[in-house]
């Protein structure tokens, strides 16, 4: 990932550093005459200052806090890297059903007869009526709205029951929205299925967008024997395998604009379907669509039971010239906080992509709902929805020029998000993609951050996925896409924040050995390590535990490929680096090294100390003064630092551990000292910070 390869070049320039100062050191004292082994204490002391040692510790303790807080908000990372990936995305593409709704399905409309029917009730409670223009209907008086109510809830496999008063259901929401329809007429799918023992099934898949079962029919009238066809699916492609349509002797103002000739009757109320019946049909699919419903077409045929084995080696025999039944209409409405989701990454300046297997019209009509598509900018010349079979007759270089601008793309086939994906990555976007089914794996796998759902995910999903998302929701995705960048913020703060300690060492050194020669160290191999490893490390991972700044999401995604150390924080660092050696070395001379050599270092130790414990605090913020991070206060660094305080008093008032670190004691006056020339870092620092914002931004 961009991270390991940033961590990796930043650790090689390190050991570049501390090998090249240290071995220069060492080759000059040799040179002038120095005893080996006391230089090589200092190349040591020069290597131990260059190399950050808790950078890896502290990368790893971040990521995988930063893991374990998404964890507990519904967003499981599988790869603890895609943490920093998920915040640098510039595009979401996202399932609609599900993820973007509720998935909540309730039967509203269906249109049987040429007639609409109105369905009441909410939720999964089978109770309900239905009304044609507010008039209260006897379902069983309407053979055809029986026959589509029977076909939706057999060619169906969720199931409902009652647990404790309360109902739920297993299975497709779309499916279980259908059994509650005939439901509410008292047509119970266990019932059913004993009158109609189901013997095949040609199962849905979003590639067929077709549900097709064969059943026995157990009633006396069937004296020949025969077996019933169901079919629902897409509209389109029913009505595709529709020869015929079956319709009421009411129907006539559906039926009247037909030519007699061309419509062929079969028996009891069954027609040839003709063009101007399929123009209706359509005409009310894309109405209810545009209203945002989600709209299946029905149909059935009988077969004679000794054709079937026929039929049974040849799926497509049987779903061949079909008659056409009807349309349901279902909602799904949005799911709440998507809206909000939507917008706060218009902010973030990261695209919403919906990508669905679902109508052009209802992903339309829904896009608008949570404000992905705007209602008033209906530019027509800009194409802003695109359906699987516009895309599927694009080459690379045309569907390049538009990607940019689509943000719907509506009746795909799972493969084709990996054509989606492949595009917006050569586009330079790093894409985060969400998916639930097997096919979905390519398109998963091919994204940067390949998102499963936890609730309908398949585990082929899930296993190719970075991240999965326990809830399915769609808000849970922005949610993480802003701990992604404030973990990568407090990443570069800390990194930040280590090399410049770091450097300052070596600066120090290195001065030192300058104008005090090899033998008046400012600082000794093993106190310097000290402060790595205990003073310096634990705010460091404070820094990596940063609360969410509130304007994370207020600014577009961080350029792709920035190295951490990019040139503005770069010059931060050795701009602090300097100033803090500056400082510290100072100390070193007004405390007189060559008097006392193990006092000087006393002074300059407590003083470095004295820096973290107040520097570390700007830090909080590269580019802001830290009195307006607007996040909440870090507790945890506030411990560390008073740990830090008290354990620098433990050695330097315990005789034992002073003889072991070279360390004297301090009176009040060195105190004072110390304690002032390290807060003058703390000011420094602000005062940087604010010359570079006053400074106009170069890119
Ligand atoms: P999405 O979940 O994004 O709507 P799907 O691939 O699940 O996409 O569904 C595609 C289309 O197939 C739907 O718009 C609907 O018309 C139809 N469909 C969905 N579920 C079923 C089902 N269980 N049986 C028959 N047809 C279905
Ligand atoms: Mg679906």
């Amino acid at each position: 990932t961009p991270l390991q390869i940033k961590i990796h070049n930043l650790g090689r320039t390190l050991a570049l550093i501390a090998l090249l100062s240290s071995s220069a050191v060492f080759g000059f004292g040799i040179l002038m005459g120095a005893p080996i082994a006391e230089m090589l204490m200092v190349a040591l002391a020069l290597a131990v200052a260059a190399v950050p040692e808790g950078l890896p510790l502290t990368l790893t303790l971040t990521l995988s806090v930063g893991m374990h807080n998404m964890a507990k908000h519904n967003a499981v990372v599988r790869k603890m890297l895609a943490v920093e990936t998920l915040g640098s995305t510039t595009v979401i593409c996202t399932d609609k059903t599900g993820t973007l709704t509720k998935n909540e399905m309730t039967v509203e409309k269906i249109f049987v007869d040429g007639k609409i029917y109105e369905i009441t009730g909410k939720g999964y409670e089978p109770e309900g009526e239905f009304f044609i223009e507010d008039k209260n209907i006897k379902v069983d008086t309407q053979e055809n709205l029986v026959l589509l109510l029977k076909a939706v809830s057999l060619c169906n496999n969720a199931v409902i029951r009652k647990t404790d008063g309360i109902w739920d259901s297993i299975g497709d929401p779309t499916e279980v929205a259908l059994i509650v329809a005939g439901a509410k007429a008292d047509l119970w799918k266990d019932n059913l299925e004993k009158r109609y023992p189901r013997i095949k099934e040609i199962a849905f898949s979003s590639e067929r967008k077709l549900m097709t079962t064969v059943h026995k029919v157990d009633e006396v009238n069937n004296v020949n024997n025969e077996l019933i066809v169901f079919s629902k699916g897409a509209p389109e492609v029913i009505l595709k395998k529709c020869k015929f349509i079956k319709l009421d002797e009411n129907s006539s103002s559906f039926r009247k604009s037909a030519n007699p000739k061309d419509s062929l009757r079969k028996d009891n109320g069954i027609w040839e379907i003709n063009a101007d019946e399929i123009e209706k049909i359509i005409g009310m699919n894309n109405k209810l669509a545009s209203s945002s419903y989600r709209v299946l077409g029905v149909a059935y045929k009988k077969i004679c039971n000794d054709e079937y084995h026929d039929y049974l080696k040849n799926d497509e025999l049987i779903e061949n010239d079909l008659i056409f039944l009807g349309l349901v209409g279902m909602t799904d409405p949005p799911r709440e906080g998507v809206k909000e989701a939507i917008e706060t990454c218009k902010k973030a300046g990261i695209k919403v992509i919906m990508i669905t297997g679902d109508n052009e019209e209802t992903a339309k009509a829904i896009g608008k709902k949570i404000g992905l598509l705007e209602d008033n900018n209906d530019n027509k010349t800009v194409k802003r929805v695109m359906t699987g079979n516009e895309l599927e007759i694009l080459d690379e270089k045309e569907f390049e020029s538009l990607v940019d601008v689509v943000e719907i793309y509506a009746r795909v086939m799972p493969e084709q998000k990996l054509k989606i994906v492949k595009t917006l990555k050569r586009k330079g976007h790093i894409v985060a993609m969400t998916g639930d089914g097997v096919n979905d794996a390519p398109a998963l796998k091919m994204a940067d951050i390949g998102i499963a759902m936890g609730i309908k995910g398949t585990d082929v999903a899930k296993e190719s996925s970075d991240m999965i998302l326990q809830d399915d929701n769609f808000a849970t995705i922005v949610e993480a896409v802003k701990s992604g960048r404030n973990i990568y913020e407090n990443i570069e703060k800390f990194t930040c924040y280590l090399i410049s300690r770091n450097f300052t060492e070596v600066i120090l050194i290195s001065i030192g050995i300058l104008i005090y020669g090899f033998n008046y160290l400012p600082l000794l191999p093993l106190q310097i390590l000290f402060i790595n490893a205990f003073d310096e490390e634990l705010p460091a991972i404070s820094l990596g535990m940063d609360p969410v700044r509130k304007d994370v999401m207020n600014k577009p995604p961080r350029k792709i490929g920035q190295e951490i150390l990019a040139k503005k924080n770069f010059f931060l660092v050795i701009k602090l680096a300097s100033f803090m050696a500056f400082v510290a070395f100072m100390v070193f001379i007004i405390s007189n090294p060559i008097a006392n050599i193990e006092y000087a270092r006393t002074m300059v130790f407590t003083t470095i100390v004295g820096m973290v414990i107040f520097n570390t605090f700007n830090f909080r913020s590269l580019d802001e003064s830290v009195f307006k991070i607007g996040a909440p206060m870090n507790k945890i660094l506030i411990l560390a630092v008073v740990f830090i305080s008290i354990i620098t008093l433990i050695i330097l008032y315990t005789p034992y551990l002073r003889g072991i670190f070279e360390f004297t004691t301090l009176g009040l006056r060195d105190w004072i000292i110390c304690l002032v020339a390290s807060f003058s870092t703390f000011i420094y620092m602000e005062v940087v910070k604010l010359l570079n914002n006053k400074k106009p931004p170069n890119k």
